[in-house]
């Protein structure tokens, strides 16, 4: 069973690893470290796992990828979040999954071909159960729909879990340390690479860093005078505690042309959109909201869902939460994943804007190329793909 604590002074000693950042990407990381049987050290800065980024998040996984390295991270992701108990080794454990399947919508015919071919090409990389619907059949299954609507694509296995559980049960599930309150303030190295990590708290020596600090990953990678390709961009999101009847059963529904999303949870509804000309900013560990995000979600949101007027018309701003994380962007809007040749013993796990669907397979993937069970060169998403000529964006949705 993983420990987390304040460390004192005897707590810093050698170790095999060391992860800095403890949301869902590092806990993962720290769990397949620890399974693959490394003594783990895990630093977070703040008082407990999961407090940054992981919890602005809507919690919502899917295997609905048209890049193949993203489909080769989800799929395998959502089997283990399908049993999730028997992966960490602690029976009857829940994650609160919910598979209420994952709704990409179009009312603009000139839109209707691209999800069509979205579909062939999941197809192509595996995802054999996603469908493209036409109008009729997205009325029959979702009636609360707009009859404006003219295709969708559709994948019952996706859907949302909680992202606190899953965190917790990665670090429950191994035996790691994770040392909360603990920053990272350099990174040590010598004529062989990395050697240690010094922290508020004490020096940890090791010859093996991740570097999964989500948003501040950059500034970690500057630690080791790396330069990371990484982006943070504000992303919002907002629940409504309404009296309306939100259907309860509903997919998590997107509106592909003003990306625009939301989904039930309980007692109300989720909803956000991402907004392509948000500007890139500076990482914080205080991300402001706008005044007007709910108002201006809620108008996008009742275009294909009208129901969206009657919550419209009845909430009152006590009803309402709006939060704010980053979304992290790399030229190719895929992860860094991988070793960095330059520092030997330094890896990254960061670059995310889908973190919490891709974080089990992602952390397992370290795990293989820290242990020499996976070799670089088949993993697409090593940080060295843009120097190779290769890491090209794709097609995937709602990734502006
Ligand atoms: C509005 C919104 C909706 C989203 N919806 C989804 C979704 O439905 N599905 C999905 O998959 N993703 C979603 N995301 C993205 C997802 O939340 C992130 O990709 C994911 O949480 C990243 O996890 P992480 O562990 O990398 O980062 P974080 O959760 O931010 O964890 C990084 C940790 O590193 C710590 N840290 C940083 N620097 C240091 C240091 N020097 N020393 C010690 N600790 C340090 C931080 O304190 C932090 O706890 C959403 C994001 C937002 C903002």
């Amino acid at each position: 069973m993983g420990r987390i604590f304040t460390p004192t002074e005897n707590d810093f000693g050698k170790t095999d690893a060391v992860i800095i950042g403890g949301g869902i990407v590092g806990t993962s990381t720290a769990f397949w470290l620890s399974r693959a049987g490394l003594d783990v050290v895990l630093v977070e800065m703040r008082d407990g796992l999961s407090t940054l980024t992981t919890p602005a998040s809507v919690e919502c996984f899917r295997a609905q990828f048209t890049e193949p390295a993203m489909a080769a991270l989800a799929i395998p992701s959502i089997e283990m979040f399908e049993h999730f108990d028997e992966v960490i080794g602690l029976p009857g454990y829940s994650i609160s999954i919910k598979q209420q399947g994952y709704l990409f919508l179009t009312d603009n015919p000139q839109t209707v071909e691209d999800l069509k071919e979205n579909v062939d090409q999941q197809h192509r990389l595996g995802v054999t159960d996603s469908e493209f619907l036409e109008r009729d059949e997205i009325l029959a299954r979702f009636p609360f729909l707009s009859p404006s609507v003219l295709a969708a694509t559709f994948r019952q296995r996706d859907g949302w879990l909680s992202c606190h559980e899953t965190t917790q049960g990665f670090a429950k599930g191994c035996d790691a340390r994770f040392f909360i309150n603990t920053k990272a303030a350099g990174i040590l190295t010598d004529a062989k690479g990395v050697c240690g990590v010094e922290t508020n708290r004490g020096v940890l020596p090791t010859r093996t860093v991740v570097n999964a600090a989500g948003p501040f990953a950059a500034e970690v990678g500057r630690m080791v005078n790396l330069d990371l390709p990484l982006e943070t961009v504000r992303r919002q999101k907002v629940y409504i505690k309404t009296s309306v009847k939100i259907p309860q059963d509903a997919p998590f529904t997107v509106d592909v042309n003003n990306n625009s999303y939301w989904r039930p949870e309980p007692g109300g509804v989720l909803v956000a959109w991402v907004d392509s000309d948000e500007p890139v900013s500076q990482p914080s560990e205080n991300v402001h909201t706008d005044w007007e995000f709910p108002a201006v979600t809620l108008d996008k949101v009742r275009r294909l869902a009208p129901f969206f007027k009657e919550v419209e018309r009845t909430v009152r701003q006590p009803d309402m939460t709006t939060s704010a994380g980053f979304y992290v962007y790399t030229p190719d809007d895929q992860p860094l994943i991988g070793s960095v040749p330059e520092v030997p013993g330094f890896f990254v796990n960061c670059g995310y804007w889908a973190g919490v669907m891709l974080s089990p397979e992602a952390g397992k993937r370290i795990a293989d190329l820290v242990t020499g069970k996976m070799d670089s060169k088949d993993n697409p998403l090593r940080p060295t793909r843009y120097k190779e000529g290769l890491g090209k964006k794709g097609k995937t949705l709602m990734s502006h």
